[in-house]
């Protein structure tokens, strides 16, 4: 409770009154936020431009306990990211980012590693927009893991027993997203021995060394995992995400990155 300062990315703004703003932020120590910033719609607003969304910024606000709305006292930008958001398909996959990590943080508890993770995805979506397919399903698995929905892939649901080192048609994935060994496989689909690995490589890879994993495999492969986290994040939501429709109507079935696209 108190000042604090902390670096943060705007995920939403929407206006308030006349001159005032309001932005949900993901915080660096005090997880998800929303601030209301005095006079930020005022032509020359101490603001600037740094509550818009998808801005990492050095912010600085007040908070009262027993209050949910935090008052934002500044924002300095340390990286602005207008142009990817300039960008039809950047901006929706921004977008659907932001709708993930503000459906699945709970507010005001800190979570430095998710908030990493976006900072990075945010990264990534903005220099390579063309490959938002693969980096969007990285979003939803490491977003689904921090909050503790990722099952573990590293061994069979049923018996417990170590996937890892699978042959194709050893790992099965059932309709409520986690993996079964061949003996203990129930209705579900048997996945091959590259979507098991490119699976596996989430816990270990950064967005855009992931990202060529990804490429790099099968378009049905690709589909298989893409499709998977799809699955879990509307199982966990208990509906479809608000702005995933647009960026997966957007996602191609087949071919390397860019490739597929008008
Ligand atoms: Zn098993």
């Amino acid at each position: 409770m108190g000042l604090v300062e902390t670096e943060a990315v705007v995920l939403h703004t929407h206006k308030l009154a006349e001159a005032d703003k309001i932005a949900v932020c993901m915080t660096e120590s005090a997880g998800l936020i929303r601030g209301v910033a005095h006079g930020a719609r005022r032509l020359k607003s101490r603001f600037g431009a740094a509550l818009e969304p998808f801005t990492l910024v050095n912010l600085t606000f007040f908070e009262k306990e027993a209050r949910e709305l935090v008052t934002i006292k500044s924002a300095e930008i340390i990286k602005s990211y207008f142009d990817a958001a300039r960008d039809v398909e950047g901006l929706a996959a921004l977008e659907y980012l932001a709708e993930l990590v503000r459906e699945f943080a709970p507010p005001h508890q800190p979570d430095p590693k998710l908030f990493r993770m976006l900072r990075a995805c945010v990264d990534a979506l903005a220099k390579e927009p063309e490959n938002s397919r693969a980096l969007l399903s990285y979003c939803e698995l490491w977003v689904l893991k921090l909050a503790g929905f990722l099952p573990d892939y590293r061994v069979c649901a049923g018996c417990g027993k170590p996937l890892g080192g699978a042959q194709g048609g050893d790992v099965h994935v059932g309709p409520e997203g986690v993996l079964r060994c061949r003996i203990c496989r129930q209705a579900g689909q048997a996945i091959s021995a590259e979507a098991y690995r490119l699976l596996s490589a989430i816990r270990v890879s950064g967005p855009c060394v992931w990202s060529r994993s990804y490429f790099a495999v099968s378009a049905r492969d690709q589909q298989t995992v893409s499709e998977m986290a799809q699955r879990l994040v509307r199982r966990v939501l208990e509906r479809e995400p608000k702005s995933g429709k647009l960026v997966q109507a957007e996602r191609p079935t087949d071919g390397p990155a860019g490739l597929g696209r008008a």
